[in-house]
């Protein structure tokens, strides 16, 4: 079975204010196509981990691989190239552009990336908001649509690179249980019309439930 993400022994200090021991050899990984969630009380270190799977925070002790590639102690700019390309990555709080139309938010990221043209990353982007049934919003000012749909934006924001796993971390907790819904069926679609992985963190024992796992945390470590 191919593993899109593996992580072996992953620990984590916090050094400030007190030693910390935050994160204690956690070892799982993601499948290729899996829908794998993680659960657990606040502060058992469950966003502290994602940062560590994006690529995001290096300041770790084990080992990670993404698509079979261990990506542990590449420079800062490798990583950026690396997290842009295959991870994308959704928070609570959308952080689109709001002065920006919704389809510009969307481009950005393949922008950034810089290997296709700005006609194919619109056909692209197009194509994503098509998916997620928000195409009709494409050139409203993101300061114009709803709590809901700025979600769903930031969703395929997150895609526009085509990334081998989205992450999110607790991307329905700022929505009511409509949109919530509506989003873990963006998920489940992508997961099962594209094959796509997905790994997102969820306070939400609903949306939990319907994925294909759950990892539950407890005081920094995983404990089913
Ligand atoms: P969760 O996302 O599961 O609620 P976090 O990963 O945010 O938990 O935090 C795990 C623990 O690490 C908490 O006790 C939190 O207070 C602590 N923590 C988070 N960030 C820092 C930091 N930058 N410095 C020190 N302690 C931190
Ligand atoms: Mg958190």
């Amino acid at each position: 079975m191919s593993l899109v993400l593996e992580a072996n022994k992953v620990n984590k200090y916090f050094r400030k204010p007190v030693l910390f021991h935050v994160l204690t050899d956690i070892s799982f990984n993601v499948k290729k196509g899996e829908f794998a969630s993680i659960m657990g009380k606040s502060g058992s270190g469950k966003s502290t981990l994602l940062y560590i799977l994006s690529t995001m925070d290096t300041d770790y002790e084990g080992e990670l691989y993404l698509n079979n590639e261990l990506i542990t102690g590449k420079s800062h700019q490798e990583l950026s190239r690396i997290r842009n390309k295959n991870i994308g990555f959704v928070f609570q709080f959308h952080y689109l552009l709001s002065e920006f139309s919704v389809l510009e938010n969307v481009m950005l990221p393949a922008r950034k990336l810089g290997e296709l043209t700005e006609k194919e990353i619109e056909h692209n982007a197009m194509e994503i908001l098509k998916t997620l049934g928000i195409d009709k919003l494409a050139k409203k000012k993101a300061s114009r649509i709803s709590g809901g749909e700025k979600q769903r934006v930031a969703i395929a924001r997150a895609l526009i690179n085509k990334p081998s796993i989205l992450m999110g971390d607790e991307p329905t907790g700022n929505l009511d249980s409509y949109n919530s819904e509506n989003v873990f069926n963006i998920f489940k679609q992508l997961k099962d019309e594209q094959g796509l992985s997905l790994l997102v963190v969820t306070h939400d024992m609903d949306f939990a439930q319907k994925t294909d796992r759950i990892i539950e945390m407890d005081d920094g470590k995983i404990i089913s």
